[in-house]
């Protein structure tokens, strides 16, 4: 049993592991940077240690730093959230010899996930579809320009070690493909510290969906139905929903059955999310588990009625996934969550500055995840979401009615947000009929640029 956490993020998600760790008991101890001193993650949390400047990498992402608070306070855990050190196995060890529970999958399988050709292999050995691609990291441009010929263009090659989609380069053409070849692996090797390179058929018109994995440390792992996640720009996603609209119960059965024996055979524990492609014709294919608690995480929570971070807890303390979820998973209604960031618009430049109005909505299905509060002011150092507004409904008319409804109740003054451009998404008569693809964004706004 934990008496006390560290919590080693900032903004929403780190209140959101506070809420989760007071509901059951447990202490929580928040580390800040000095940009965050007001912060409300600071203000909620039992214990606030200060661990450095803005700057993260010598603040959130500064291992001895919020392992030295870990120690000073007596924490038995450290909860990583998502993005900073979530994804770090090097950190996750580190805790693990220090003798703090490292709240997430074991250190080795994280570094196994984070190599997706890695990934790819183990998937497709547990019978988990994945695109046609490589077998392994690409070794020459002869190579690969015979691997594309075989699987056809337009393909893709993208980094192993990648995230964030850099060190990825689409290839139509075998004349350019030495080329971006050169400059994938250039750009991996820069941003990753590993230039290595694998290739994959690309689907032109995707829809991204991902499934939700909880796994305990007895080896039994559930699926928390899917998201869709198609609505995004840049590679960054700005609307998620579950259940998605082209997931037949027979699909997810599949998927979902395919998926426990590969988790299960990897030795995944804690929570998880596995990504895959929509193509054309309603397949699924596998593209990488991202090895943490996802932002969209609440969208499964509103449909499946379970507390996806609590539950992590209690599998980091060894209890088993029957007890947390206490029967079988089941998807009721249907829930949206639109990422409401300190962005322009319709220019995309960040907003950073005083929040001088704010006004929350809620009422029945409604739920906001935020840090932020009046008179808070948003430094100008980390990503832009100040709140997710997540809300659930009967059916998917319901949920978008309330979405907009909740979004026009949602009052953020002195700077720019994204909320009036999800209200022209929410009104596009194509995501109102669900006809969208991970293109949807791009063409939405061309549109409305030539209108
Ligand atoms: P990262 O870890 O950098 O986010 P992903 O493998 O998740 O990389 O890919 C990021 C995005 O790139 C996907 O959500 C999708 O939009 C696009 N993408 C990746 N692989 C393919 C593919 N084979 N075909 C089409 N689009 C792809």
């Amino acid at each position: 049993m934990f008496q006390k956490i560290l919590v080693a993020n900032r903004g929403e998600i780190a209140l959101r592991v506070i809420c989760a760790a007071r509901e059951l008991g447990i202490k929580t101890v928040a580390v800040y940077s000095e940009a965050d001193r007001y912060s409300l993650h600071v203000r909620f949390a039992d214990e606030a240690i200060c661990i450095g400047p803005a700057k993260s990498a010598r603040s959130y992402l500064d291992i001895p730093s919020v392992i030295s608070a870990a120690e000073i306070t007596n924490a038995d855990a450290i909860h990583p959230g998502y993005g900073f050190l979530s994804e770090n196995a090097d950190f996750a060890e580190v805790c693990e010899t220090s003798g703090l529970r490292f709240i997430g999958p074991k250190a080795d399988v994280i570094r196994m996930m984070g190599f997706k050709q890695h990934a790819r292999t183990v998937m497709k050995k547990a019978g988990v579809p994945i695109l046609p691609g490589s077998e392994g990291l690409i070794q020459s441009s002869d190579e690969a320009l015979e691997m594309a010929e075989r699987i056809g263009y337009p393909v893709i090659l993208k980094a192993t070690a990648g995230g964030g989609g850099r060190g990825m380069r689409v290839v139509r053409h075998p004349s350019e493909l030495p080329n971006l070849l050169a400059s994938a692996q250039a750009e991996a090797g820069a941003a990753f510290s590993c230039p290595d390179v694998y290739l994959e058929k690309y689907i032109d018109s995707p829809r991204h969906i991902e499934f939700q994995v909880l796994a305990d440390l007895h080896g039994n792992v559930e699926i928390l139905g899917e998201r869709e996640c198609s609505i995004q720009r840049r590679h960054q996603k700005l609307i998620e929903e579950s259940p998605s609209l082209k997931v037949t119960p027979k699909l997810r059965a599949d998927i979902t059955a395919s998926l426990k024996k590969a988790m299960g055979d990897i030795g995944y524990t804690n929570a998880g999310t596995v990504e895959f492609l929509m193509d054309e014709t309603g397949m699924l294919h596998f593209i990488e588990v991202n090895a943490r608690v996802q932002v969209e995480h609440p969208v499964t929570e509103f449909v499946t009625g379970i507390d996806i971070v609590k539950a992590q807890l209690r599998i980091a303390m060894g209890e088993k996934l029957t007890d947390i979820l206490k029967g079988p998973v089941t998807l009721t209604g249907h829930a949206i969550e639109c990422r409401i960031n300190a962005e322009h618009p319709e220019t995309f430049a960040p907003s950073p500055g005083r929040l001088t109005g704010w006004n929350v909505p809620g009422g029945i299905g409604v739920r906001v995840d935020t840090c932020a509060y009046t008179d808070w002011t948003i430094p100008p150092y980390y990503d832009s979401l100040v709140a997710k507004l997540i809300v659930h409904g009967r059916d998917r008319a319901e949920a978008i009615a309330r979405m907009n409804r909740a979004l026009s109740m949602f009052v953020v003054e002195g700077i720019h947000t994204s909320i009036p451009l999800h209200q022209r998404i929410l009104a596009d008569p194509q995501f109102q009929a669900g006809e969208f693809d991970t293109n949807f964004i791009p063409r939405f706004l061309a549109k409305k640029a030539g209108a």
